[in-house]
């Protein structure tokens, strides 16, 4: 399962890490940049995360490039991304409503002004003033008005189209926050909400739930043989199979490094059961082959613990129970589905 690293460090310990990562990225012809900085923390405070495992496979042949930097950061550390997009676009955001409140302001100025000046009219001409004077003066002072009005119009239809782009680019940004950037399936946090909302459903329209894990059978020997950026491929093709069978309401998710999980809305165990099996077998059925070389990877297997939601349920105890039945397959053998017991029966 994969995790987030807390960089914020504190204590002396902090200090030894930070030196040890500038040593390093001395040592590897680095630049210390604040990202490389970001990058070597991370894969430092956690060896085994995906992020210091293709760090190493990275530096294995040759220095760190900066366009690789970039793409480390955007895989694993999103988080941080995010944050600076959504910093930006508040920061944006913020300038277009000052300028606008500006606009408003000077607005109405102009308007309280040009009240007074019909005031001044009106008095004038019911007074017996200069009636040419005083209406080329009006006509001044409503010209004027009127191209403010326009400048004005124009000012917030440009606004309307800025904060329209805003909002777009963080409908974007919240999208990638909700996916997984290697597979495009949903990721742990979409998958932890979307859980706990049909759990919610569940219980309150009185419909069955189902949840499966999902979990690569052997895969660091896998790793190990062919190579992460291969393994990364698998993790891909896996995924690729798991939503061909995830069509919506249903939902497929990268749960951690090299598990899935597949929420199933509506639908019991029982009937999704076959469905998962025959997925299974599918995946165990095909031999993959290394694009590249041609060389033939054999097949990967996976799997699964399948468990049916029960009324008052918390998301965690399902997860739990599905956990349990995907333990259960590994430990009987791998390649292989368990149903999980429901609670009352198991105890
Ligand atoms: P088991 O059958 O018991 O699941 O064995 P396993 O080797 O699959 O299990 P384990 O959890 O020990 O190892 C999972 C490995 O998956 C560890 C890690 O090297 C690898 N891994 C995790 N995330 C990624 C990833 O994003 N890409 C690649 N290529 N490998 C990953
Ligand atoms: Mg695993
Ligand atoms: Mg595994």
């Amino acid at each position: 399962m994969t995790s987030d690293v807390d960089t914020r460090l504190r204590g002396p310990a902090a200090y030894e890490l930070a030196k040890t990562a500038l040593q390093e990225m001395e040592t590897a012809s680095v630049w210390p940049t604040p990202l490389n900085f970001e990058i070597w923390l991370h894969s430092l405070s956690n060896p085994e995360s995906g992020l210091a495992i293709e760090l190493r496979r990275i530096l294995a042949n040759g220095p760190l490039t900066e366009d690789e930097s970039e793409r480390l950061a955007a895989e694993y550390l999103p988080r941080a991304r995010l944050s600076d997009e959504i910093r930006d676009a508040g920061a944006q955001l913020s300038r277009e409503l000052s300028s606008v409140a500006g606009a408003i302001a000077d607005a109405q100025r102009n308007q309280a002004s040009y009240g007074e000046t019909l005031a001044e009219a009106d008095e004038k001409l019911t007074s017996g003033g200069d009636i040419q004077k005083t209406i080329a003066s009006l006509a001044a002072a409503t010209r004027r008005v009127s191209v403010e009005n326009a400048a004005l119009e124009q000012r917030l239809s440009d606004s309307t189209r800025e904060v329209g782009k805003l909002r777009e680019h963080l409908e974007q940004v919240r999208r990638e926050a909700m996916t997984d950037a290697l597979t495009k399936l949903a990721n742990r946090k979409a998958f932890d909400d979307e859980l706990e909302r049909q759990c919610e459903v569940a219980e309150r329209d009185n419909k069955p739930l189902a949840l499966a894990v999902l979990d690569i059978d052997h895969f660091k020997r896998f790793n190990d043989t062919w190579g992460h950026q291969t393994g990364d491929q698998v993790i891909r093709y896996v995924a690729s199979v798991l939503s061909r069978l995830a069509l919506p309401p249903r939902v497929a998710a990268r749960y951690g490094g090299e598990e899935f999980a597949l929420i199933f809305p509506a639908e019991t165990a029982q009937a999704v059961e076959a469905a998962l099996d025959h997925t299974r077998r599918e995946i165990a059925s095909r031999s993959l082959k290394r694009r590249s070389t041609n060389e033939d990877l054999g097949a990967v297997t996976i799997s699964i613990g399948l468990a049916q939601w029960q009324p008052g349920e918390k998301p965690v105890g399902l997860i739990e129970r599905a956990d349990e039945a995907l333990y259960a397959s590994k430990r009987n053998g791998r390649n292989r589905m368990t149903v999980a017991q429901d609670r009352a029966k198991a105890a």
